[in-house]
């Protein structure tokens, strides 16, 4: 028996009165995914825990079994290991924004005019970069998007960002943000750092181009969110299970490359609101020919909610619901368990993440069937699963698989 696992970011919302009072989900017309809600076990989950709300990152730990309290050092190592980044446990990492400096030192564009090419060659102006016997590895993502690492001994991630997150400020200066000698030398590598990589950007061909083209110049960097890389567990010794991460977004597949799994790569999957979903879940369904757990992420239900447009939300969730044919059991034998929940909240009226639980299906060929008929908020609570911590989600998963956890004789 294999496992899909479908989590659509930001899933969970409330009562939205163009919507009749009922949320995108409960409103959005989802034969497929109420199938598996009326012949499966529903639950609402809380992925951390009840009243916490979830960052994307902290609610994917969690919902792979691995507690963000203990784990949980920052997004910059997600990020990293996302773009491709091999992070090793100790690395310091962060989350990197090539920016256009002026001659006055001012911050005039934090993204660099969403630059979209060249930043690879820029990255690779860097390559083998040591400060004070620390390595430099800095990896361009999309768009202006980059992560940037440090390796060495003697290091901390208690050191404060450059970035002043509004334009029209000077980049703010680095800080250890405690009285030790691993947080005060990295806050000098970062500073020699930055002021190498100016020199060095505002050489490059590439923005002798852009200058000439009248567009804004990746000559400067913005670098935040320093975490230290943890030892986290291994999802695939764990549970026993060859797993597959099929995510277009970085930071998921960060957290995915992190625990061990399967990275599948295919530039069909990135996009967001516009990610093609029919190669998505073609993807996932040849995954699992391979692997006995395919975590799927579809990132476009949180876009639109952080939009504020519970419409655009609803309309995606039926597409979404339209690629699950692929896995009704019918068409798999009865040899595939299927959960579908959300990572958050992320209610339209808040345009951000909340701690509402989100619904959560689990189905199995055999398993106990509740009196629930539809996939959404109000239906799951009446669900046979009850309220749930994101962390014993797995286990639950675990039991319909019939691997055994067991504790005492
Ligand atoms: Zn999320």
């Amino acid at each position: 028996m294999k496992l899909l696992f479908v989590v659509m970011d930001g899933l969970g919302d409330r009562p939205i009165k163009e919507l009749d009072n009922k949320t995108p989900l409960e409103y959005a017309n989802t034969p497929n995914m109420d199938k598996f809600a009326s012949l499966g076990m529903n639950g609402l989950l809380h992925v951390i825990a009840p009243g916490v709300t979830p960052g994307s990152d902290t609610a994917h730990l969690a919902l792979f079994g691995v507690d963000p309290y203990e784990y949980y050092t920052g997004r910059g190592p997600f990020e990293a290991a996302g773009i491709g980044l091999e992070v090793k446990q100790g690395d310091i990492a962060f989350r990197t924004n090539f920016a256009t400096i002026n001659t006055e030192d001012i911050i005039t564009d934090r993204r660099a005019g969403r630059i979209s090419e060249g930043t690879k060659e820029l990255a690779e102006l860097f390559k083998n970069m040591e400060i004070d016997g620390v390595e430099i590895l800095l990896v361009a993502g999309t768009e202006h998007r980059a992560a940037l690492v440090l390796r060495g001994d003697g290091l901390s991630d208690r050191v404060s960002e450059n970035d002043p997150h509004v334009e029209g400020q000077k980049p703010l200066e680095f800080k250890p943000l405690e009285d030790t000698p691993e947080a005060q030398k990295t806050a000098r590598v970062l500073t020699t750092f930055v002021m190498k990589a100016k020199t060095l950007l505002s050489n490059a061909e590439l923005n002798k181009n852009r200058e000439s083209q009248g567009l804004p110049l990746a000559n400067y960097l913005l670098i935040r969110g320093a975490g230290k890389v943890p030892q986290v567990p291994n999802f695939e010794e764990e549970y026993c299970l060859e797993s597959a991460c099929v995510a277009g977004g970085g930071l998921y597949k960060g957290v995915g490359r992190m625990l061990g799994m399967h990275i599948i790569e295919d530039s069909r999957l990135t996009g967001g609101t516009t990610t093609n979903l029919t190669a998505k879940f073609d993807v996932a369904l040849e995954a699992l020919q391979t692997y006995d757990f395919v975590f799927t992420h579809v990132k476009g239900t949180d876009n639109f909610s952080h939009d504020g447009n519970p419409v655009g939300k609803m309309k995606f969730i039926e597409k979404v619901d339209k690629e699950l044919y692929r896995f009704l059991p019918e068409n798999f034998k009865n040899d595939l368990v299927v959960m579908i929940t959300g990572d958050h909240s992320s209610p339209c009226s808040f345009k951000d993440h909340s701690a509402d639980p989100v619904p959560v299906v689990i189905y199995s060929p055999d398993c106990r069937v509740d009196k629930v008929e539809k996939f959404g908020e109000s239906y799951a609570a009446e669900g046979n699963l009850g309220h749930l911590l994101g962390k014993h989600l797995m286990g639950i998963a675990l039991n319909e698989l019939r691997l055994v956890h067991k504790f005492g004789a």
